[in-house]
């Protein structure tokens, strides 16, 4: 799955402007942008460019020649060769499949208890100390120390993830590190808002809030997902508050608050189901 890259920045002199694609057109490029833009991302200096297409969205690719940071979202590596057809389909691949067993897994621990996490987490340990298995202890990506200060609790195990550790948080857990940095994220949803091409949910845990924002890019690759939100309200109002577990970037909003941009309808679920399947559940009273 490609992450789609959706903002780019544009810097020329003293001047740095963040541009989105609707704010783009093959005039404007040709004549002031091109060649100075840049990926978004902090401390990323990966040029970027802008591929005008007339039969389908237009969108950012990253320059030929040039490289993301290391810890940037949209690092991926080149392969020699790997062009295919017109050269145009590149960005990160993150394969669905990693992507929905760490929803799956976001989940299970959702339902845990923090005694249970904490059991789960030392047998992990035991069990990385005792392998014997050079193959596992190889693939195996240790668990990162973390230091939280106050209430915050942790959940904070990481998944295998080609290019970079695809970490689990609760909604509890973030912290100022993750910012900028592709995340599973979950927590209780407490309510939704749905504008055409915008949706924000609000989730939280133990006090703690996060917006969870899908906007232009989202729809832009999942269509079929407009108009749907209010399942997530039906199922709130039938039930009880689900449980949001979507995978995505972690931003800083305008006051501070911790933003969550997700940007394919499959990286997330509510109440273990993708949203279609949570419709069509609550359409024919399956649930
Ligand atoms: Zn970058």
């Amino acid at each position: 799955m490609p992450v789609t890259i959706i903002a780019v920045q544009y810097r020329n002199e003293n001047e740095i402007e963040e541009l989105r694609l609707s704010s783009m057109n093959l005039e404007s490029y040709n004549s002031k942008y091109k060649g100075k833009l840049y990926c978004s991302m902090p401390n990323c200096e990966a040029k970027m460019e802008y591929v005008h297409c007339s039969t389908r969205p237009s969108y950012f690719r990253t320059w030929k020649h040039s490289d993301h940071a290391n810890d940037c979202i949209y690092k991926f590596d080149r392969v020699e060769g790997a062009a295919r057809g017109s050269g145009d389909t590149l960005s990160v691949e993150v394969s669905q499949k990693q992507i929905l067993n760490a929803l799956r897994e976001a989940y299970r621990l959702s339902q845990m208890s923090e005694e249970e996490i904490e059991e789960e987490k030392s047998r992990r340990r035991n069990s990385r100390t005792t392998s014997k298995d050079p193959n596992l202890t190889a693939t195996t990506v240790p668990t990162k120390a973390v230091i939280s200060s106050g209430p915050r609790s942790d959940v904070d195990v990481p998944e295998k993830h080609r290019g970079a550790s695809l970490y689990k948080r609760r909604v509890d857990a973030l912290r100022e590190t993750d910012i900028g940095k592709p995340r599973i994220l979950f927590g209780i949803v407490d309510s939704v808002k749905e504008g055409p091409k915008q949706v924000e949910l609000m989730v939280s845990f133990n006090g703690y809030a996060a917006k969870v924002k899908l906007g232009e890019a989202f729809f832009a690759n999942s269509p079929t997902y407009a108009g749907l939100f209010y399942n997530v309200e039906a199922y709130s109002d039938k039930y009880s508050k689900p449980m949001f577990v979507g995978a995505g970037d972690v931003r800083l909003g305008k006051n501070g608050d911790y933003e969550f941009s997700v940007y394919h309808g499959e990286d997330f679920t509510v109440a273990n189901l993708n949203l279609l399947a949570l419709a069509a559940h609550l359409k024919y009273g399956s649930l």
